[in-house]
C-alpha cells in the first residue's frame, strides 16, 4: 500500500504516506538463515531469534540501508555463491546489530493504524452487506504470513461465531507449519473461534504416483490437496450437499503479476459458486511484518530459515535457492 525507506536508526524499515504502485517485498533476515548461507564466516552477529538482524529483497542483503551482499545461485545441493560487498558493515568488525523492532513499530504506527482500521472496515463492510446470501464466512488458513494477518484482522472486524477457520492440510507442508497449525489452533479455541482441518481421503503419495510430481503449469495439489478437501469439509460440517461460501484468504497483488490482476472480491473464480475476497491485495510484505511485530504475532519459522513464501515441501513454485536451505 505504502511505499517505504530505510531507517538507518532502528534498522527497521518507516513507511511514508506515498502509495506504492510495486513493492520489492522485502522481508527480515534473522541469524539462522545468515548461518544456513555461511555469512557466520564473515560477520559476528547474535544468535537471537527475538529480532532480524538485516533485510532481503530478493537476493539483496539490506543492513541499516545498504546493501552488504548478495547471493548467486544454488540448487538442491549446492550452496548458493556469496557476494559479500561489505566485509565490515559495523566499524572494526564489531557484531551486527539486530532491528530494534519495538522502535520500528512505533515509528509505522499512525500509518498502520490508517491502514489496519480501514482493512477491518472493509471486512466488516463486506460481511454485512453479503451475510444474507452466503452460508459460511472462512479463513482459509495456509501457516503462511499472510494467513496470520488475515485471521488476526477477521477475528478483530467480526463475531467470533460468524466465520470458521479452515486449514487445507495437503500433507506435503513443512514441518514448521504444522507446529504453527497446533498453536493457532489453541488459540482460537481461546477465542471461541472454530478451527478445522481439512484434508483429502488419500495421501499425496497416492496422487503423486496418479498424477506424476506438481508442476508449475498443472499444479493439481492445489485443488486436489487444498481446495476440494477444504469446501468437502464445510459441506460435512454444514450437512449440506452444496453451499455458498465465501472464502478470505490473505493474497496479495505484490507476490505476483498474476494476483496484481486479482479484484478484491470475486465470484467463481476458484471454484463454480464460490465467493473469494482477499481483505489485505493492496497490503505489501512490509506492512505484513510490521503487523505481525505490533500485535505479537506468531510467524512460522520457516522464515527465519530464509524462506520468502511458505508452501509444500516439494513446491513447483520453489527457487534453487529454497530448495538448498530445505536440505539443511
Ligand atoms: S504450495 Fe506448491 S505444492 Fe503446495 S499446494 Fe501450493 S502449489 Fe502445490
Amino acid at each position: 500500500m505504502y511505499q517505504y525507506i530505510w531507517d538507518t536508526e532502528t534498522g527497521g524499515l518507516l513507511l511514508t504516506s506515498e502509495i506504492s504502485k510495486f513493492s520489492k517485498e522485502p522481508r527480515p533476515v534473522y541469524f539462522r538463515e545468515l548461518d544456513i548461507l555461511g555469512f557466520g564466516v564473515h560477520w559476528s552477529y547474535p544468535r537471537d531469534d527475538n529480532a532480524p538482524i538485516m533485510w532481503a529483497e530478493a537476493n539483496n542483503y539490506i543492513y541499516r540501508g545498504r546493501r552488504i551482499a548478495s547471493t548467486k545461485g544454488g540448487s538442491l545441493y549446492t550452496r548458493p555463491e556469496l557476494v559479500i560487498i561489505e566485509e565490515n558493515p559495523e566499524p572494526n568488525g564489531a557484531p551486527l546489530v539486530p532491528v530494534d523492532v519495538q522502535k520500528m513499530c512505533r515509528r509505522n504506527a499512525d500509518l498502520m493504524e490508517t491502514l489496519v482500521q480501514e482493512t477491518i472496515q472493509k471486512i466488516y463492510n463486506t460481511y454485512m452487506k453479503y451475510r444474507d446470501r452466503i452460508d459460511v464466512f472462512y479463513v482459509a488458513f495456509s501457516g503462511g504470513k499472510d494467513s496470520v494477518v488475515t485471521l488476526d484482522l477477521v477475528q478483530r472486524a467480526l463475531p467470533h461465531d460468524q466465520f470458521k477457520v479452515v486449514f487445507g492440510n495437503t500433507d506435503m507442508e513443512f514441518s514448521t507449519t504444522i507446529d504453527l497449525i497446533s498453536d493457532i489452533k489453541q488459540k482460537c479455541e481461546r477465542q471461541d473461534i472454530d478451527f478445522y482441518i481439512a484434508e483429502a481421503p488419500f495421501s499425496s503419495e497416492e496422487s503423486w504416483r496418479t498424477f506424476g510430481p506438481p508442476a508449475r503449469k498443472i499444479r493439481w495439489c492445489c485443488t486436489v490437496h487444498k481446495t476440494a478437501p477444504v469446501v468437502n469439509k464445510l459441506c460435512e460440517i454444514f450437512e449440506f450437499k452444496k453451499l455458498k461460501a465465501m472464502m478470505l484468504t490473505g493474497v496479495r497483488g505484490d507476490e505476483s503479476a498474476a494476483r496484481s490482476e486479482y479484484d478484491d472480491l470475486s465470484i467463481g473464480k476458484k471454484l463454480s459458486g464460490q465467493y473469494s475476497f482477499h481483505p489485505i491485495l493492496d497490503w505489501s510484505s512490509t506492512e505484513v511484518y510490521l503487523y505481525i511485530y505490533q500485535n505479537g504475532l506468531l510467524l512460522n519459522d520457516a522464515y527465519k530459515l530464509g524462506f520468502g513464501r511458505v508452501g509444500c515441501i516439494m513446491c513447483p513454485n520453489s527457487s534453487e535457492k529454497h530448495e538448498f536451505i530445505k536440505q539443511q
